[in-house]
């Protein structure tokens, strides 16, 4: 398999032997300049960018490459270049690599930076389609409000919803206030969750009202032959803060999400405005603000199997056994966990990745120690 988004965001193991396997980066990268230098002028590709001025973390070494495609035409002429190069072997004999991002607020980039390419969907942010429901979309809404729990097909009436597809680039603020604009309910559990639609969807992001994949219908994609193609949520297996897909597709399809669809319920905006309010006077009382961070560290854990049950409940919040931990302010030179929320590991200004890595080192072997509970990573650690 020789496609892009086969490649998209192997770990960054997996690269090191791409690069250790081949020619001097140095003349690999003057054809690869070359190659790319074939996308018409408009699409500008940079060298060397520091991948902390386009993380929310603001920490990171520099990408060899970067791009921000202003639609999808654009985005399939980049791609096409990346073929190019792979058919032409210009880099090694597992492809340029390539890696996609959105916001870049739940990403950690190492100090080295990324090899290869990384193309940012920020500036896809084409258009938010709203479709009142008719009699050909009865299908698809019902077999999707038949999988919720909660509805009967009693409960499904036509000029109740509406479909709200939109381009995996804009951003899910941006979204979601436009909805609750036409008195759209059901997306405002996102209150206050920074970055683009396909993160969010990527990473199945939320909040204890709800999450993205509640009313997720579909996505188009770029398969594995570089085509865009849809997938329904039956092609689709959400869990906390992750996205898998059924087979045919393998574990290490990671397609570029493009655009996605979903099925709103019609309301009152007044309503809507309260409880988007709400939740962000909360989000401002519980959440630290003012220093970068990428959110929430490490994801709930699951059942716990601890050696010290303090806590007779089934899911502990990561930040209250890191908090138990007594770790509130520990600190790796600028890299810091939160006084306010333990699940937050601030950057006070200057933190490199791998001061992060090594406060979250401590942290994880402390609340292993401690609670026999084993924390792992919401934040996606990219590069080398
Ligand atoms: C202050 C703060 C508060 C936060 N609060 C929350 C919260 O309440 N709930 C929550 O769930 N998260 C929260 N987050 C984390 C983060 O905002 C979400 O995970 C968000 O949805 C990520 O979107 P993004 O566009 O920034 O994705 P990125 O960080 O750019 O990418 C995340 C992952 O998705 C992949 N990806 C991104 N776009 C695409 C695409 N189009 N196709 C394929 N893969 C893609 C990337 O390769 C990467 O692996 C918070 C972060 C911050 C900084």
């Amino acid at each position: 398999m020789s496609s892009s988004s086969y490649y998209h965001n192997i770990p960054s193991q997996e690269m090191d032997i791409n690069i250790r396997n081949n020619v001097p980066f140095f003349t690999k990268n003057i054809r690869i300049d070359k190659t790319l230098s074939i996308l018409p002028s408009g699409i500008k590709i940079e060298k060397n960018v520091p991948m902390k001025n386009h993380t929310s973390f603001r920490v990171g070494g520099p990408a060899d490459y970067f791009v921000r495609p202003a639609s999808v035409t654009e985005f399939m002429q980049i791609i096409k270049s990346i073929e190019i190069i792979r058919a032409k072997n210009l880099s090694n004999i597992y492809g340029f690599p390539c890696t996609i991002m959105g916001g870049g607020t739940n990403i950690l980039v190492k100090d080295q930076g990324i090899r290869g390419l990384v193309i940012s969907l920020t500036r896809m942010k084409e258009d938010v389609k709203i479709t009142n429901l008719n009699h050909e979309h009865t299908g698809i809404a019902e077999h999707f409000l038949y999988s919720q729990q909660g509805f009967s097909s009693k409960q499904f009436i036509l000029s109740e919803h509406a479909i709200v597809s939109v381009s995996a680039g804009t951003s899910l603020t941006a979204l979601c206030l436009k909805t609750i604009k036409l008195g759209l309910e059901d997306l405002s559990f996102a209150a206050g969750i920074p970055g683009t639609v396909g993160g969010a969807v990527m990473m199945n992001a939320g909040t204890g009202l709800g999450t993205i994949s509640d009313r997720l219908i579909s996505i188009d994609i770029l398969d594995q032959d570089n085509n865009i193609s849809t997938l329904d949520r039956s092609q689709l297996l959400f869990s906390h803060r992750k996205l898998e897909f059924v087979p045919p597709f393998t574990p290490l399809f990671r397609p570029i999400i493009l655009r996605a669809s979903f099925l709103l319920t019609k309301g009152s905006r007044e309503k809507v405005e309260r409880s988007w309010k709400n939740l962000i006077q909360k989000r401002r009382a519980s959440q630290p603000h003012g220093f970068p961070s990428a959110g929430c560290f490490f994801k709930n854990p699951d059942i716990v199997n601890s050696t010290e049950n303090l806590i007779n409940q089934p899911i502990i919040p990561a930040g209250k056994l890191i908090d138990m931990a007594g770790l509130k302010r520990k600190r790796v030179g600028d890299a810091m966990v939160s006084d306010r929320h333990a699940n937050f590991i601030l950057n006070l200004g200057n933190a490199t990745a791998s001061e992060i890595l090594t406060l979250r080192n401590i942290v994880k072997e402390t609340v292993f120690k401690k609670f026999g509970v084993h924390l792992s990573e919401e934040v996606i650690i990219q590069g080398e």
